[in-house]
């Protein structure tokens, strides 16, 4: 490219960076890259502070710090699994290095004397602070220190880090000598001190060295402000034209007599509650007409969606039409496939099954069955809506759990059935309440319904926070509930953010378990395991053939064994507000006192305190969600992961919500008087091919 012309980096195909040839290119593409622009708007989601020296004796647990340390003794020990302790000092204080996986060339450097410099996460230890796997270097002689904060990016395999970041050194370059287009006009954010596009990128890429260390760290920097700010309108823009686009298509009319409904709520051993009828009503009503549904059902975990959800099915598969229910995980979707085949077998509707792990005859079959219109209702995981699924005619799709889909599912699953200019109606559920400034940016496109009450005769469930210290009485109350016929979750939070080693975790409690509880029947599900075993042992659970289930974050969405009546939630001060909610509703479903107990590694960080005490006080979650919010607010750092609000690169709805307001008014304001700007604005933070928001 000539160095003279300024070129717009959109145009710019990332290939043109060096180190990018077609392999690279692919998996970039992966991550959304394929232009110098596109590296730009990949933004960094953490940074680490490796630009001074801690001193042991200054770092808590949780913080992470650059520790130059003196080996002091390093042994191999052998108890829950073999490991390599390293015991360090710096004068101020000790700590330990733990290491899992390490060879003998490692255990030969850390000869006692031996200097190192190491970077990582103090944890609290047995006895002292320890850092698992800290990255580290030997050190012979004295070595600079980072002079800028170190950006982490959301990374894909074969795609490192390292790889990232020298591609954003040579995107910021080019950066100095071209345009990237501002589509947010100066007029519409003057008044609000934030640096320009360009200066916003280049500082949330490489921290100048005098930057304000906290306020990046917090994401609070103008910078951040700016770009958040920009994304925020993207989306809320993005989500007006869909629903703009959606009204000039049609559905179906759905206006069945109604016969097929009436007999599915005869057969049900429960009345609906008074919220149940109501939002049903609202769905009836939406799907008469031929403006397509698009219905977001809120409730709590626990309220009942998944009956009305089967009655809307009802009155579709009545009127002639398909229905397609998705879910987030595996374990959810056959639980609504066992749920509805139950209600919908008896009266004569077959319910279908698809998912990504079906072998490939049987996804051909189960294919076949949808797109000749032999199959009324499906349930699956997102596979369903994969593109060489066709269904026959599409007339509803319901959507559970939706905080844990992004707008991308919401788009794609919104083409799915629109042959010519027909839409299916959407119902979308979801457990995560939200308050009602959020729902403006996250929900734009939909209209809201709110499940506010449980089904009768539920207690709350009684929640303790209990020491892990205190881990024999903990067993103990587990035994006393299996003993009355109850059933128990276990549950094993991850410590790393890897599924294997949350399954090894799950694993070490089983044999703890089942040694401490010789009688009773232990058993285990993960993400790791195929979906026929997490079926067959979800099953087996169901059915009261195991007391005792031990289970990773897998069953935190949507699974319902009524009998279970007491969960155990390891690590508890580990998990976000909304996690540990939905966690706690698998139980207190059935008619028995429930509890829940939260055992924790003290000492615990304030917010983490906050927290537990907070769940100890409510069992409502729009309570908790709103509290999760303030505590969020005051700087908490929790990922888009744990809201699941939408899959954001730089904005927090939680963190940035007084932006909010500013949002909708810039947003309003450019689709007014800037409409050609809004396109760019979308597809830039967006991306292309998802994106069926379409021209203006
Ligand atoms: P969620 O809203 O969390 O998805 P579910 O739909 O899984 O909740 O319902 C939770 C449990 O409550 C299920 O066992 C379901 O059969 C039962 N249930 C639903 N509605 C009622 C009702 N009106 N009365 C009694 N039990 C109900
Ligand atoms: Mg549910």
């Amino acid at each position: 490219m000539s160095s003279t012309k300024v070129t717009a980096l959109d145009h710019i195909p990332v290939t043109q960076l060096k180190g990018v040839g077609n392999a690279v290119a692919e998996k970039l593409a992966g991550l959304g890259i394929r232009t110098v622009q596109d590296v730009l708007f990949h933004l960094p989601f953490r940074y680490q502070d490796r630009t001074r020296l801690s001193k042991i004796g200054a770092l808590r647990p949780g913080m992470e710090g650059v520790i130059e340390v003196e080996v002091e003794l390093c042994e191999v020990v052998i108890r829950k699994r073999r490991s390599m302790l390293v015991r360090v000092s710096d004068g101020t204080g000790m700590l330990t290095l733990r290491f899992f996986h390490f060879n003998k060339q490692q255990q030969e450097q850390f000869k006692r004397g031996n200097k190192l410099r190491c970077f990582g996460e103090a944890r609290r230890g047995p006895g002292s602070l320890e850092m698992v796997h800290p990255e580290y270097r030997m050190q012979t002689q004295a070595a600079e220190l980072e002079d800028t904060l170190t950006p982490f990016y959301p990374t894909t395999e074969g795609v490192q880090q390292a790889s990232l970041r020298r591609l954003t050194d040579q995107a910021l370059m080019l950066l100095k000598s071209n345009r990237v287009t501002d589509w947010l006009p100066a007029e519409l954010i003057q008044g609000h001190q934030l640096p320009d596009l360009a200066s916003a990128l280049s500082i949330v890429h490489r921290p100048p060295p005098d930057a304000d260390v906290r306020a990046l760290m917090d994401g609070l920097h103008p910078a951040h402000r700016r770009l958040a700010l920009e994304e925020l309108v993207a989306h809320r823009l993005g989500l007006r034209l869909l629903r703009l686009r959606t009204q000039t298509r049609e559905s179906p009319i759905i206006s069945p007599e109604g016969k097929t409904a009436r007999a599915l709520l005869a057969s049900l051993e429960f009345d609906l509650t008074g919220a149940q009828r109501r939002v049903l009503k609202e769905v009836v009503l939406d799907m008469k007409t031929p403006e397509p549904m698009l219905r977001l059902v809120q409730g709590d975990v626990g309220s009942g969606k998944t009956i009305v959800a089967a009655l809307a099915a009802a009155q579709a598969v009545e009127a002639g039409y398909q229905v397609a229910m998705m879910a987030p995980t595996e374990i959810l979707a056959e639980q609504h496939l066992l749920n509805f085949a139950q209600w919908f077998e008896p009266l004569g509707i077959d319910v279908g099954w698809l998912t990504g792990k079906l072998r490939a005859a049987q996804r051909r079959d189960a294919i076949e069955a949808v797109a000749m219109g032999r199959q009324q209702i499906v349930v699956g995981t997102h596979a369903l809506f994969q593109n060489d699924v066709e269904f026959k005619n599409l007339g509803l799709a319901i959507i559970d759990e939706q905080h844990r889909f992004g707008v991308h599912q919401r788009m794609a699953l919104r083409n799915k059935g629109a042959h010519s200019n027909v839409l299916p109606h959407q119902l979308i559920m979801t457990a995560t309440p939200i308050p009602r400034t959020l729902a403006m940016t996250a929900y734009a496109d939909l209209d809201c319904s709110v499940i506010d009450e449980l089904p009768p005769g539920r207690k709350p469930v009684t929640t303790i926070a209990v020491e892990n210290n205190r881990r024999g009485e903990v067993v103990a109350k587990v035994d006393e509930a299996i003993a009355s016929g109850q059933q128990v979750y276990w549950v094993c939070t991850l410590i790393e953010e890897s599924e294997s080693l949350q399954a090894e975790a799950a694993e070490d409690a089983v044999t703890t378990l089942q040694d401490a509880l010789p009688s009773r029947r232990v058993g285990l599900v993960h993400g790791r395991l195929k979906p026929k075993e997490k079926e067959a042992i979800m099953q087996s659970f169901k059915s009261q053939e195991l007391d005792l289930l031990v289970a990773t974050t897998v069953i935190e969405v949507g699974v319902d064994v009524p009998n279970a009546s007491l969960m155990v939630i390891e690590n508890a001060e580990r998990l976000g507000l909304s996690q540990l909610h939905q966690l706690r509703g698998r139980v207190g479903r059935g008619s028995a006192q429930s509890h829940c107990i939260l055992f924790f590694q003290g000492p615990l960080s304030e917010t983490a305190r906050q927290r537990i005490s907070i769940m100890r006080e409510s069992n409502d979650g729009f309570v908790i969600a709103q509290k999760d919010l303030d505590i969020r607010g005051a700087g908490e750092v929790l990922g888009t992961r744990q809201t699941g609000l939408a899959e954001f690169r730089i904005a927090e709805l939680g963190r940035d919500s007084d932006l909010l307001d500013t949002v909708s008014d810039i947003g309003d304001r450019l689709l007014d008087a800037y409409p050609e700007n809004v396109h760019g604005l979308i597809r830039r933070w967006i991306g292309e091919e998802k994106n069926d928001y379409g021209g203006v």
